[in-house]
């Protein structure tokens, strides 16, 4: 037996997290791919079933209220808010990653003050994320603010009088890159300006600090570590002193202060519920809701450091069993820079992919030239980390 095969069982035989992974559906396959689509969680099929023939088939309409379907939005955003380290009445659960960045962006211009108080700019991070620079470049168009793309490491040094809103990503998408969010965070509030953080890449993978780090406004999927199903509904947190000051710019009927008074006039609701638009996707938010039970009895601490254990071995195997030079890791060594995935940089990454994935090693290809594998602590193992390396030398070796 090879020495990492043996540190490999010796690494599984202490992992607190591992009777977790009897709650999701999985088989043979590695799956390295969980934070593009999350497994699913094996109580999710049964609920599902359930608000289907019950809920909707049987109760009907009634459900709204008997189903606790009208509140779902904030009931699910409280399960969410201590994996993301949020206290109850601050996160709700609804619509797009996407359309969460437009709202989050819009009402912290207008939270800043916008381009009437002299706060006319816009700081996005150049490497985020597609959709995120697509909609900050609409934002600023639409608020008459100047969009400045850089890079996490050069925000402090473009804050200023003029900065608006500053939207970062917790982690790179690409390289797996873990940004400092307390420093920048706080810099961005020393500025005067409103910090936005997306968090796709890292609730449900480590610790955030939402609240003890006095983050402003927070977006996230749940389709990714937090294992909610395929276009699952995304999360928005609004910090609970700024609730007053939210002005949604989609202040639909479901974020009013009397929904069903049905008034020609637009008046907010207090509180979480402001982040709110039209009516919740119900099957996709309550299939989230079962999927979330995972989580009952695991700190997100564990499954941080599960995480890293899981990156280091992966990353030591690799070194171990890849070709010298045919793989270069673009993921930071560093624990305090690295998120949980590791990004290989190769010539033919993407029919590497395609050969990995066929001998069951499932990770996904990033263009152009990037291999990711994504660890979700709940349910990937130490011996599957040894076999993808392994899979993986060999498909580099073949001649
Ligand atoms: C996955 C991801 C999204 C996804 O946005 P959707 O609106 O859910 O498609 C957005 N931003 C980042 C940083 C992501 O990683």
């Amino acid at each position: 037996m090879s020495e990492f095969v043996m540190r490999a069982e010796k690494l599984d035989a202490g992992d607190e997290l591992a009777d977790v992974r009897g709650k999701f559906v999985l088989d043979e396959v590695v799956y390295l791919d969980g934070n593009s689509l999350g497994a699913l969680p094996a109580a999710v099929p049964g609920r599902v079933e359930d608000v289907v023939r019950r809920q909707w088939g049987e109760l009907r309409i009634r459900s709204w209220d008997e189903s606790g379907w009208w509140t779902a939005p904030e009931r699910i955003g409280d399960r969410i808010a201590p994996l993301v380290g949020a206290a109850a009445g601050q996160i709700v659960v609804g619509d797009s990653t996407s359309v969460n960045v437009f709202k989050a962006l819009v009402a912290a211009v207008r939270i800043a003050g916008g381009p009437g108080s002299g706060r006319d700019e816009i700081v996005v991070d150049a490497t985020t994320f597609p959709t995120d620079g697509y909609i900050a470049e609409s934002a600023a168009r639409m608020t008459g603010c100047t969009l400045i793309p850089v890079t996490p490491a050069e925000v402090p040094g473009v804050l200023g009088d003029r900065t608006a809103a500053v939207l970062l990503n917790h982690v790179d998408y690409r390289t797996g890159r873990l940004h400092d969010l307390p420093s920048l965070t706080a810099a961005v509030r020393a500025a005067g300006a409103v910090a936005v953080w997306d968090l796709c890449h890292s609730a449900g993978a480590l610790p955030v600090g939402l609240d003890e780090h006095g983050v402003d406004l927070a977006v996230g999927c749940t389709y990714k570590y937090l294992n909610g199903g395929p276009g699952s509904p995304a999360y928005l947190y609004v910090r609970h002193d700024l609730q007053d000051r939210f002005d949604s710019p989609l202040p639909g009927w479901n974020s009013h202060a009397e929904p069903f008074g049905m008034r020609s006039a637009y008046e907010p609701a207090a509180g979480a519920v402001r982040g709110r638009v039209g009516t919740p996707d119900i099957l996709s938010m309550l299939a989230l809701e079962a999927a979330l039970e995972v989580w009952d009895g695991v700190s997100i601490e564990a499954v941080r450091a599960k995480s890293l254990a899981l990156t280091d071995f992966f990353l030591e195997c690799v070194a171990a069993y890849a070709p010298a030079g045919r793989v270069e890791s673009v993921t930071p060594v560093a624990h305090a820079e690295r998120g949980s995935q590791v990004a290989l940089r190769c010539d033919d990454a993407g029919e590497v992919m395609k050969e990995l994935i066929a001998r069951g090693v499932v990770g996904d290809f990033r263009h152009p030239d990037v291999l990711r594998f994504g660890f979700t602590p709940l349910y990937v193992g130490f011996g599957e980390v040894e076999r993808a390396a392994r899979v993986l030398g060999d498909v580099l070796g073949r001649p």
